[in-house]
């Protein structure tokens, strides 16, 4: 079977830290839309592996609030936490391979390196001294146990990242312009940049539909992917949802209307709240305002 030929998959990534806010519940609507037009699989993945800000009641909460929309989910919820030793491997694999290293730097060579940086003027980047090390002084190093983080290889020289973004065009990142970031901590934890790419590659996610906040992560997802050897998806980054001001919505600032659950609360109908959240950055020609659901999802 040939990439275009794969089934849609798509999924709704939300991190449990809080309710389900509305601009959270636009983008799971559209993956939801996309996938029912296109006969595919929606998947909920609740990425979870930020421990201290998880919880159980956030989990439910999302999960209700989804349910009320009627946005059904064909697969999960599934929880990133238990695939952390997945995203180990497969950053192993990426180092079998030449496209990671180990880097043993310590926190204060590298915070001292910042620093002067930021003496001079200059933006800090990892000066790459352990991507130069011998197989001898690696080896050296690890028998002495000294701990290590793993970064990924950003290719050297003048290239550059480049992609079609569904929503946003075409987008180039320098590889110039990028660290040989890391993806897992001497502490052993894998970065949520890693395990948010293996897992969608590992549900051979075909569409990642997310909100825009997600594009300054996607040249270096793409790295990943392609120093994994994996299809890369296509990228749809959603506008945000802001107030008439343009600021970002926050409970902060904005209360108890930026959460799904009041809406509920006061009675709204959930495929009014749906119709209403769709029209938001979007519109027909004809500007229509109601739709039934058949009519959205076509
Ligand atoms: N967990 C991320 C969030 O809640 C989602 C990132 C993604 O969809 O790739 O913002």
């Amino acid at each position: 079977m040939s990439d275009t030929d794969r089934q849609v998959v798509v999924r709704f990534a939300p991190s449990p830290t809080g309710y389900l806010h509305i601009g959270g519940a636009r983008t799971a609507i559209f993956n939801w839309l996309y996938a029912k037009k296109h006969k595919g699989k929606f998947i909920l993945r609740i990425e979870d592996t930020d421990a201290e800000r998880s919880t159980r009641d956030s989990i439910q909460g999302i999960m209700d609030g989804l349910e009320w929309l009627g946005l059904s989910w064909d697969e999960g919820p599934d929880f990133q936490s238990e695939n952390i030793q997945t995203h180990l491997r497969a950053a192993e694999q990426l180092i079998a391979s030449g496209h990671a290293y180990k880097c043993f730097c310590s926190k204060e060579e590298i915070d001292a390196k910042r620093e002067a940086a930021r003496k001079a003027r200059q933006t800090y980047s990892y000066d790459r001294t352990c991507r130069r090390l011998t197989p001898e002084e690696v080896k050296e190093r690890e028998d002495r146990g000294l701990p290590f983080a793993v970064r990924l290889k950003v290719p050297e020289g003048d290239g550059a990242v480049r992609f079609d973004d569904a929503v946003y065009g075409s987008i180039e990142k320098k590889h110039a312009d990028l660290d040989d970031f890391i993806i897992v901590r001497s502490n052993g934890r894998p970065l949520y940049i890693l395990s948010n790419a293996v897992d969608d590659i590992n549900d051979r996610v075909t569409h990642i539909i997310r909100g825009q906040d997600g594009l300054a992560n996607t040249p270096k997802q793409i790295l990943l992917y392609q120093a994994l050897g994996a299809p890369l998806p296509v990228f749809a980054h959603m506008s945000l949802t802001l107030d008439p001001k343009k600021a970002k919505i926050s409970k902060r600032r904005h209360g108890e209307m930026v959460a799904v659950h009041f809406y509920r609360e006061k009675g709204f109908l959930p495929w009014a709240f749906v119709n209403f959240l769709v029209l938001l950055g979007w519109a027909t020609t004809d500007s229509r305002e109601i739709f039934t659901k058949e009519e959205l999802i076509k």
